[in-house]
């Protein structure tokens, strides 16, 4: 028998072209210059997921087979005993990215063949656009129309809706300020406007980004049936999921939902009750593709869609990842596509392209992308406390980002 690859180092790279700050595990094996790269990126606490993986992750996977990808991710999941979160998650993820990615590149074939091979042969995407007034809403869909993208996610004021008056308590802290109800009425405005402007036959989506109380998200999900959304996302914060029977119940808005998501015991009930309609995890943030392959069956057997979430904070290792399960799943829905610019591209070799409003894969074995670390060493994670996130209500009190 011959000998196995073994794992023989687990490297992290960290580096923030362009505003997210990324991490990137490099796993080294036995088998002289062959190599593989998962996404482990967990911006806001990234410092955390790099001390899980150098610290305990690392010594778990060292001189393992690296042909044993589904043994290690379920020995990796339960070896600290308490499971599941963003940091181990994430860990997890990066080690398991990078296992699929050697498995292929040693198979010669790309990760979506050793999935099941493609059922398509490029992924819709979606892309944002937002504006501070409907009419630029407008216009920054038309852009994006003219570039061929058929999926438009819509926001006004960024999440939340910033923008709308706000009477503050004198003394009020500083913060991420949102009136919810002001919210609600400015977005019902806002896509009235863009679905009376640019016709039916552009899909259009929408994010709440779970800032409503969850009788408010059910009146406006029923207020927005009317604009025949491709997808309402976020509608409910993850502890509120069990407003989702409800909201269900009143209206045929199909509805989005799992990026906070960290366990199985938040996205089964949700797919097996049929309660939404896609399932969007973010990958690195579940665990890696070894999760998400189990949870893309699942829905397929419950009739309900993948849309992978594919925002700036997943790293192009992780989108070349969500690439390979969109073109495999046959229930892929949509893909999120946060459009990188040059500086990411020319780090990450083989990052998929957006054409027309599909992203194309290069078929090369593995998940097909590099990196080029002596550019990313140029770019090093800077240090500061999330804002966004400090999000407030009219009275200053805490609300939920
Ligand atoms: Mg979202």
């Amino acid at each position: 028998m011959t000998q196995p690859v073994t794992i023989r180092d687990v490297q992290v790279i960290t580096t923030q072209p362009s505003g997210q700050r990324l991490v990137i595990v490099k796993l080294i094996t036995s088998e002289p210059g062959l190599y593989g790269l998962g996404c482990a990126t967990f911006t806001q606490r990234f410092h955390a997921v790099v001390a899980a993986l150098e610290g305990h992750l690392k010594p778990f996977v060292l001189g393992r087979d690296v042909s044993r990808i589904e043994e290690i991710w379920q020995m990796a999941m339960v070896n600290g005993y308490w499971r599941n979160g963003p940091v181990l998650n994430n860990a997890i993820s990066g080690i398991d990215q990078a296992l699929w990615d050697i498995k292929g590149k040693m198979a010669g074939m790309p990760v979506y063949d050793l999935l099941g091979g493609k059922c398509r042969e490029a992924a819709a995407v979606y892309t944002h656009a937002d504006g501070r007034e409907p009419q630029e809403v407008e216009d920054n869909v038309r852009k994006f129309m003219a570039e061929g993208y058929r999926y438009i996610r819509i926001q006004m004021g960024g999440y939340g809706g910033r923008g709308a008056a706000l009477a503050k308590p004198d003394g009020a802290p500083d913060g991420a300020y949102f009136d919810p109800r002001g919210y609600m009425r400015n977005m019902l405005r806002m896509m009235a406007h863009v679905r009376g402007a640019v016709g039916e036959e552009v899909e259009l989506l929408h994010d709440i980004h779970e800032r409503l109380s969850p009788i408010d998200a059910v009146q406006f999900a029923k207020d927005v049936e009317q604009f025949r959304l491709f997808f309402l996302e976020d509608s409910l914060a993850p502890e509120d999921i069990a407003w989702f029977r409800m909201m269900r119940a009143q209206c045929a808005t199909p509805l989005a939902m799992g990026e906070l998501f960290n366990s199985p015991h938040e996205w089964l009930p949700l797919i097996t009750d049929r309660l939404i309609d896609f399932i969007r995890m973010h990958v690195s943030q579940m665990g890696g593709i070894t999760p998400a392959r189990h949870v893309a069956a699942t829905a397929n057997m419950f009739g309900v869609r993948t849309a992978w979430h594919g925002p700036g904070d997943t790293s192009p290792v992780g989108h070349a990842a969500n690439l390979h399960l969109d073109l495999w799943a046959p229930n892929f829905g949509i893909q999120e596509w946060c459009r990188f610019n040059e500086l990411v591209y020319e780090m990450f070799p083989g990052l998929p392209v957006v054409r027309n409003g599909y992203m194309y894969p290069n078929d090369k074995p593995g998940l097909g992308i590099d990196i080029d670390e002596k550019l990313a060493a140029k770019y090093p994670c800077q240090d500061w406390v999330e804002g966004w996130t400090q999000t407030r209500l009219p009275d200053g009190g805490p609300a939920r980002p």
